[in-house]
């Protein structure tokens, strides 16, 4: 469109208005010309952009001066906004919370965290390690998706090769005035549309469509340390999601899940195992091999008489403390197996053997049913 209209007559301001009667008098236009209020006038619609046009020069200080000196001459191959082929609703949306305001809508608020540095969102991942790898530390490859910076546009979220301009809304200084009350007071607040920064892209970068952001796969290595347990987190700084406005990353919490064991238990920085042992073993005493976390093997001592059930502690065999780094203790559990086939020998030793307990083990006659219904045939039912 690029009018060719006097910009101080489009406002109605004279030319040595200040930027706050430029200000007050664009606002009462755009108010006056809003779409919203005159739907379907095309003689509102342009003079809605003419006037926003007229504000975009007479708010830029630079501008401003060639625009005096010059005329429309001076602006032509400056950049900026056109108006002209840009919908009435994109301007809406370019000047944001103000017309929100204004309007008494309320609905478009954005948030006003202006441009204060502000740390990237932390991340938060999982990995999955074997006991053998909490007792001795380990180190992952971690494989993860983050939101980072457009390769485009390198973050500014402006198409490429373009450079940014001065915000129209707030006129390059990053703040706006709106009236409160109904003009009781001004509040100065951050300015919604460049969100402070004073310059915006006429052009959004293609790729990102402005946000300067894109999703990018992520390679790291993570050092975990002995001792760690299921569930904790391991905290990388800065291995989050970019900051804004030049702000920190946050940081990847990288959860540790510790996958089951085929032999041991974790209890605290304690490992437990269950041992099967044989009758005989149990009873007479023995020597037996027991694995170790280590991959070694451990000789124990199982005395005579040992009960099933019965716990053996071998100290120091344990997982390293992730504090202390002092090992727990490696608790066997014996458990005395019964054997479900015996050789003819096998049974005629352990028939003899039940002899001397004074046991009736085998009822030669009597089936076990049998003995059942002759003890309640005792009581003379
Ligand atoms: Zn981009
Ligand atoms: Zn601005």
């Amino acid at each position: 469109m690029a009018t060719q209209r006097d910009y101080y007559e489009i406002l109605g301001v004279s030319k040595s208005a200040s930027q706050d009667e430029i200000k007050r008098s664009y606002r009462k236009l755009a108010m006056k010309y809003h779409p919203d209020r005159n739907p379907d006038n095309k003689e509102a619609e342009d003079k809605f952009k003419e006037a926003a046009e007229a504000y975009e020069v007479l708010m830029d200080d630079q501008k401003r001066a060639r625009y005096d000196q010059y005329g429309h001459a001076g602006l032509r191959g400056q950049a900026g906004h056109d108006f002209g082929s840009m919908n009435a609703n994109d301007i809406f949306d370019m000047f944001g919370d103000i017309f929100g305001d204004m309007f008494g809508g309320g609905g478009r608020s954005r948030s006003r965290g202006g441009r204060r540095a502000q740390r990237g969102y932390d991340l938060q991942t999982e990995t999955e390690i074997t006991l053998e790898q909490v007792l001795s530390g380990t180190e992952r490859e971690i494989e993860f998706v983050r939101k980072d910076h457009c390769s485009e546009c390198k973050g500014s979220g402006g198409k490429p090769g373009t450079d940014p301009v001065a915000c129209v809304t707030c006129g390059g200084v990053g703040q706006v005035q709106q009236a409160g009350l109904g003009g009781m007071f001004r509040m100065v607040t951050t300015c919604p549309s460049c969100q402070g920064a004073g310059k915006k892209y006429a052009e959004n970068c293609p790729k990102c469509r402005g946000t300067g952001t894109e999703p990018k796969k992520r390679i790291i290595n993570v050092k975990i340390p002995a001792g760690i347990h299921d569930g904790q987190a391991i905290r990388v700084s800065g291995e989050g999601e970019p900051g804004e406005n030049g702000g920190p990353r946050g940081d990847l919490h990288v959860v540790i899940r510790i996958a089951e064991h085929k032999l041991f238990t974790r209890e605290n920085d304690h490992i437990v195992m269950h041992m099967p042992v044989s009758f005989s073993q149990a009873a007479l005493g023995a020597v037996v091999k027991v694995p170790t976390l280590e991959g070694e093997s451990h000789e124990l001592h199982i005395k005579a008489g040992t009960q099933h059930g019965e716990v053996f502690r071998v100290s120091g065999k344990g997982l390293p403390n992730l504090r202390s780094g002092r090992r727990g203790d490696m608790g066997i559990v014996l458990e005395i197996e019964i054997p479900s086939k015996l050789t003819s020998e096998q049974r005629e030793l352990l028939v003899k053997y039940a002899e001397t307990e004074h046991f009736d083990v085998m009822p030669e006659n009597k089936s076990f049913w049998g003995k059942i219904k002759d003890y309640f045939d005792s009581f003379g039912n």
